[in-house]
C-alpha cells in the first residue's frame, strides 16, 4: 500500500536515515521500535509527505509520491493522496479553538468538500466509535489527555485514510489514559486498519503488531512478524534494546 522505497534523509550534516526500506501492505500493523534518536519519527514524517526524502522515494500503490527533487507530476500525486495517509502525532495537535465537533469535521468539509451534515454524522459515528459522544461540544482544553488522543484518532479517521500513521500516540501520556488510546489502536487494528506505529509500548507490538520493525542510528536493523521479534531478536543491538524492557 504504501513503501518507503530506500530512503536517506540528512538535517545538514547529520544523517537520520540512511537507506531505509519498509512496505506496508493492506491491513498490516507495523509497529516500528528503537532507542530514542534512532530515526522513527523522521521515518513516519517522511512517509507522512512532512518531510522530503535527501534520497530514495515515497510510494502509495505504486505512484512515486515524494522524491528528493520532487517534479510537478509527484507533487500532484503527493497532494491527491494526502488525505489517504492519516497521522497521529505525540501531542494530539488538536485545534484548540475549536470543539470537538468541529476538529472532527473541518477537513472533511475542507478538503473533501463534504456537505455539512454529512461530515457531522460521520463525526458523531466516530466520537461513539472512541466513546467521547458526550464530549462532542466540549473544547480540547477540557478533555484528559487520553480523551484528546482519541479524538485526534476520530479526527484521523473522519478522512477515511487507506493508512494510519501513529507517531508515540501514548508517550505523552499516563498509564491509565494509555490504556484507553491503545484500545482504540487495537480495535483499529481488529477492524484491518492498516497501521504504521511508531512506539515504545512493546506489549502493543508484541500483541496487536503484524510485523515489528526494530531500527537503530538511522537503519532498520531487523525485521520479523509478530512476537518474534521478542521471543528470537537475531543481533546484539535489539537484544540490548529489549533488555530494558525485561
Ligand atoms: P524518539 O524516540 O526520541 O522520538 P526517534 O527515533 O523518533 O526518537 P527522530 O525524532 O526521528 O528519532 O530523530 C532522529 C535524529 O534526527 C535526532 O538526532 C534528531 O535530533 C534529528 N532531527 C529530527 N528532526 C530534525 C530536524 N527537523 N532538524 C534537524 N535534526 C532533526
Amino acid at each position: 500500500l504504501i513503501l518507503a522505497d530506500g530512503i536517506t534523509k540528512r538535517f545538514g550534516a547529520n544523517q537520520v536515515l540512511t537507506r531505509v526500506s519498509l512496505d506496508v501492505s493492506e491491513r498490516d500493523v507495523v509497529c516500528v521500535v528503537g532507542p530514542s534518536g534512532s530515526g522513527k519519527t523522521t521515518l513516519l514524517r517522511c512517509l507522512a509527505l512532512l518531510e522530503e526524502p535527501s534520497e530514495g522515494r515515497v510510494v502509495m500503490q505504486g505512484v512515486p509520491i515524494s522524491t528528493p527533487a520532487p517534479n510537478k507530476q509527484v507533487k500532484a500525486a503527493g497532494r491527491a493522496v494526502r488525505s489517504d495517509i492519516g497521522m497521529v502525532f505525540q501531542h494530539f495537535n488538536l485545534w484548540p479553538h475549536m470543539s470537538v465537533l468541529q476538529n472532527l469535521i473541518e477537513a472533511p468539509i475542507r478538503v473533501k468538500k463534504m456537505p455539512r451534515d454529512e461530515a457531522v454524522a460521520i463525526a458523531e459515528a466516530l466520537l461513539k466509535k472512541v466513546d467521547l459522544s458526550d464530549k462532542r461540544d466540549a473544547y480540547p482544553a477540557r478533555l484528559s489527555g487520553g480523551q484528546q488522543q482519541r479524538v485526534a484518532i476520530a479526527r484521523a479517521l473522519a478522512m477515511s485514510p487507506k493508512v494510519l500513521l501513529f507517531d508515540e500516540a501514548t508517550s505523552a501520556l499516563d498509564p491509565e489514559l494509555r490504556r484507553e488510546v491503545l484500545a482504540v489502536m487495537r480495535q483499529l487494528a481488529r477492524e484491518g486498519m492498516t497501521m504504521l506505529v511508531v512506539t515504545h509500548e512493546m506489549g502493543f507490538a508484541r500483541h496487536v503488531g503484524t510485523r515489528t520493525v526494530f531500527m537503530d542510528r538511522g537503519e532498520i536493523v531487523e525485521a520479523a512478524p509478530g512476537a518474534a521479534f521478542f521471543d528470537a531478536p537475531q543481533t546484539e543491538r535489539a537484544k540490548r534494546f529489549l533488555q530494558q524492557f525485561e
